[in-house]
């Protein structure tokens, strides 16, 4: 059962609105929410602050420095150090405020480099990280496993639930700190606009990769949320796995660009395959519903209609 109210932090983002927007069709749950500009997460004292006022019963931890390959590589920095402080001082402040369950967010790019395929929890730390989003893997391994220490040692109910690469409304376009798909998204539409006869996309289109849906995220995490006895982590994915080539071919399909798609082996692959094993969640009771194919073209939509009122995120 989800014990109100809930905080969800980092409701602004992907994957915190699409919680929200969950949240929202369940009337007897009071939903917190404060926006960067009211309560900065990496401030201890702020938090604490928060808490001790606010007193929320159960939290939804989906704030995050994110970025795709290209801003992980250039700001390690930031990556670590931004995300280990918004960590450190929600989890402290939630235990010290009598917060029963606390559900983080990790991901499977957490999950060593050469993982074995396709990925059990029981991966995690097995051998070492991919080298380009490594300091993001460390700061959200340490969460989780601050998640984990925490129901060890206090048992308080605070475990992790693992997306697999995500997507859908509200995600972030910046041409070159976005995600492979919102990225592609926009570069296959502007060329599309202007009537190129070719785009090139990153790499050599051959590394594989698994989406998942937003909702579907959403709903996995309020179904972990009602579990009594949930996974200390778990993945939450399709399974189902897509060459970037392929990728990039479903949403030239989608947004009717017929020319030719390039590859530009100068720039990094990243992992070659990042495939979940999905048995532990759906053992319990989840499975994804939306599609690859239906999923991009309502997300295409929704990229028009964001860009059509000014509210493409692209930062
Ligand atoms: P990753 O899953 O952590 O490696 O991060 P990304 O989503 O950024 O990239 C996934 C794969 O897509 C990598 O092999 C990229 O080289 C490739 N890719 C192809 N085109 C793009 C693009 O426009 N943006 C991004 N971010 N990646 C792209």
């Amino acid at each position: 059962m989800i014990v109100s109210p809930v905080f969800v932090a980092g409701h602004g983002g992907m994957v915190g609105s699409a919680v929200c927007r969950r949240l929202a069709t369940m009337p007897d749950i009071e939903v917190m929410t404060r926006s960067r500009g009211e309560l900065d997460l990496c401030e201890e004292s702020q938090v604490n602050d928060f808490f001790s006022k606010n007193r929320p019963a159960t939290v939804i931890f989906a704030s995050a420095k994110v970025g795709g390959i290209h801003a992980n590589k250039t700001f390690p920095v930031e990556f670590l150090t931004d995300n280990l402080r918004q960590e450190l001082a929600t989890v402290h402040a939630s235990f010290r405020n009598g917060v029963g369950r606390f559900l983080f967010l990790g991901s499977t790019c957490i999950y060593p480099r050469l993982a074995k395929q396709p990925i059990k929890e029981d991966e995690l730390l097995a051998s070492p990280l991919e080298q380009t989003n490594e300091a993001y893997a460390i700061a959200k391994i340490a969460g989780l496993k601050l998640c984990q220490y925490f129901r060890q040692q206090y048992g308080v109910l605070y475990h992790s639930a693992m997306p697999t690469n995500l997507y859908g409304p509200g995600d972030n376009y910046h041409p070159d700190h976005s995600h492979v798909l919102p990225g592609m998204i926009r570069r296959i539409h502007e060329a599309k606009e202007r009537g190129d006869a070719s785009v090139t996309i990153w790499g050599t289109g051959t590394p594989l990769r698994e989406f998942l849906h937003v909702d579907d995220l959403a709903d996995a995490i309020l179904h972990l949320c009602h579990l009594d006895s949930p996974p200390d982590w778990v993945n939450v994915g399709t399974s189902l796995d897509v060459s970037i080539f392929e990728l990039a071919r479903l949403v030239a399909k989608t947004i009717g660009f017929q020319g030719e798609i390039r590859t530009d082996p100068s720039k990094p692959d990243g992992t070659p395959r990042k495939l979940t094993d999905t048995t532990l969640i759906r053992s319990t009771g989840w499975e994804p519903k939306i599609e690859l194919e239906q999923g991009i073209v309502s997300t295409y939509q929704c990229f028009l209609k964001e860009q059509d009122s000014g509210k493409l995120r692209s930062k």
